[in-house]
């Protein structure tokens, strides 16, 4: 085995899978995101995700739609961000579906001189202010020019900037996007899907939706808002909540779903070398390190060269079953960790999984989930297991 390395279980996003479309049968559609190499998982997941009820995708960029026909030639690929007119022949050959993110750029595509029958999603701007349509006689307009095109309008959807757990700014995004849609005839549109993993979660399918993109849950974390305990903080916050959800007319929030999601991706190292500090000596870079007693350290060959950034906020790995500090600073490919006398050079070390959540991880680097497994999944040798 290499000395660092990660291993994507694909019997748990396959579990995964299985489990959310059984979960939220309102939905006729699920769109798989799978952008950024799967979130670091890579495209072998795929088949486990479509054999198991997951059939459509959603990827950014050709060379993500291209690695991803690798695996699966089959299942539809909508392409979020919108494909270079220039290259229309290549995503027709990858079978692909386009966003459209605006009149300027359909009317390229509808001048251009390729013929294949791509399926179309456009692309409703309801509040984010990145890609999208932010006016609804350009949509229904837009709708018209497909319908009278070689080409199918399959879908229309908007992403969330918000997740709507307290912030009215969640419900407006939905009114945007019906107002936006109000000239389209959604019921004949097969696809309309609004936002993403934690609006399909915390949130009632609104009336219109028929489809729901999803990321992170897929790969295993149930990102369900929790209830609020019975502490005096949580008692506030759970009144502040009611106050704002009365103050503007917010929509429910749904807390603590219970959905059985397991995470795929597990990183693993092994002990490079182990090695007695005395008290008053230092360790690594900086001499930043100081240790106020004799302590046995083991030396890891991972560091920010292998997605677990630089900063170190109480980082800790498992060895044994034990949880072991991160001692002095984290470098480019190595780092040391404080361990007990029992432990060997033969001990496997848990970097990701295990006692070590996503969510501890991403604690302790200051990087977002999904960034996470993107830095370890795309940074690491990595292997799949069934
Ligand atoms: C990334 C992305 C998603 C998935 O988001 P999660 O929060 O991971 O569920 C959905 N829709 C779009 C447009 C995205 O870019």
């Amino acid at each position: 085995m290499t000395d660092v390395y990660v291993e994507i279980n694909r019997s748990n996003m396959a579990l995964n899978a299985r489990n959310i479309v059984a979960k939220y049968p309102e939905y006729d559609t699920f769109i798989g995101i799978v952008k950024g190499d799967a979130y670091g998982h890579g495209y072998g997941i795929v088949n486990a995700l479509y054999e198991n009820g997951v059939r459509y995708f959603g990827v950014s960029s050709m060379e993500e739609a291209a690695a991803f026909r690798k695996e699966n030639t089959e299942a539809p690929l909508l392409c979020l961000e919108p494909v270079a007119i220039d290259r229309l022949e290549e995503a027709a050959d990858l079978n692909l579906t386009l966003a459209i993110p605006d009149m300027t750029y359909l009317d390229a595509l509808l001048d251009n001189g390729c013929r294949h029958p791509f399926k179309l999603h456009i692309q409703v701007d309801s509040g984010f202010n990145r890609l999208g349509f932010k006016d609804k006689n350009e949509i229904k307009n837009a709708a018209d020019k497909i319908a009278a095109s070689p080409y199918v309008l399959e879908g229309v959807y908007q992403h969330y900037a918000t997740a709507g757990i307290f912030d009215p700014y969640f419900d407006a995004q939905t009114k945007k996007f019906r107002e936006l849609t109000s000239l389209l005839e959604l019921s004949k549109i097969p696809l309309v899907h609004l936002g993403s993993g934690i609006a399909l979660m915390a949130h009632p399918k609104p009336d219109i939706a028929t489809a729901t993109r999803m990321g992170l849950m897929m790969y295993g974390y149930n990102i369900s808002p929790d209830s609020y305990g019975s502490g005096v903080k949580d008692r506030l916050r759970s009144a502040r909540d009611d106050y704002y959800r009365k103050k503007y007319h917010l929509s429910e929030v749904i807390r603590d779903v219970e959905l059985e999601l397991k995470p795929a991706m597990t990183m693993k190292c092994r002990i490079l070398q182990l090695k007695d500090v005395h008290k008053g000596e230092h360790i690594g870079y900086g001499a930043a390190y100081t240790p106020d007693e004799d302590i046995r350290i083991a030396v890891l060959p991972v560091g920010y060269n292998n997605g677990i950034g630089h900063q170190n906020h109480g980082r800790v790995v498992e060895i044994n079953g034990k949880l072991c500090p991160v001692v002095g600073e984290i470098g480019m490919n190595m780092m040391a960790v404080k361990v007990d006398k029992d432990t060997t050079l033969n001990d496997e070390v848990t970097l990701l999984g295990g006692h070590i959540t996503l969510g501890m991880f991403s604690r302790f680097s200051g990087l977002g989930l999904a960034e996470v497994m993107l830095g370890v999944g795309k940074n690491n040798p990595r292997y799949y297991i069934d």
